[in-house]
């Protein structure tokens, strides 16, 4: 039987995350309607947004590698100059991120991630960090996936679905996102942080 306290605990973390990522969307829906990879991205700490990214550089054909909405978050964080512990920050991303978005996060020493919808293609989260070098391997990161899946998917498959957008056109992350519309029943399920300290 799961303690009262622990499932009030449980209960707000959940509507905080999906309060939280609710804006990664508003940020994600800005990047969509300037033609780019919808992917929105929010810092937080202690309940206060301090750094917004969404994705740049892959409209009109654009293939910039580089400005993901994580590490544009993560730029704009860094020229805060702020003095706040990484380690107390939550990034929301509405697309699971990908190796070097993970490796940018686990460098800059953040706490928790949070993502909406899996990158069947490129999403490194899940990956065996028990096998990589000591930066990594004896990282501690709090990893809570599929937080608002359905309303991200919702925006990849307008993406994908136009079809003046070209980025990732033909690929495996584009048949996938589509064929999620044929099984339409993909439940937006909390399952907690599934990744704790190692
Ligand atoms: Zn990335």
């Amino acid at each position: 039987m799961v303690p009262a306290l622990a499932m009030i605990r449980f209960v707000g973390c959940k509507m905080n995350h999906e309060y939280f990522m609710g804006l990664a969307l508003d940020e994600a829906r800005n990047a969509l309607a300037l033609e780019e990879f919808p992917v929105g991205c929010v810092l937080v700490h202690q309940n206060r947004i301090i750094a917004t990214g969404s994705r740049r550089g892959t409209a009109d054909g654009g293939k910039n590698e580089i400005d993901h909405g994580e590490m544009v978050a993560l730029r704009r964080f860094y020229d805060l100059n702020a003095e706040i512990d990484p380690g107390e920050i939550t990034l929301y991303s509405t697309l699971e991120p990908c190796l070097m978005c993970f490796g940018a996060i686990m460098l800059s020493g953040i706490g928790e991630i949070v993502w909406a919808y899996e990158d069947a293609m490129g999403g490194a989260t899940g990956c065996d960090r028990s096998a990589m070098a000591q930066l990594y391997s004896r990282n501690s990161i709090c990893i809570t996936p599929y937080v608002l899946r359905e309303k991200s998917l919702y925006l990849f498959q307008l993406f994908f679905s136009r079809p003046e957008n070209t980025y990732w056109k033909g690929s495996s992350l584009e048949k996938y996102t589509l064929a999620q519309a044929e099984t339409s029943e993909s439940p937006e399920t909390f399952v907690g942080c599934r990744d704790t300290k190692r």
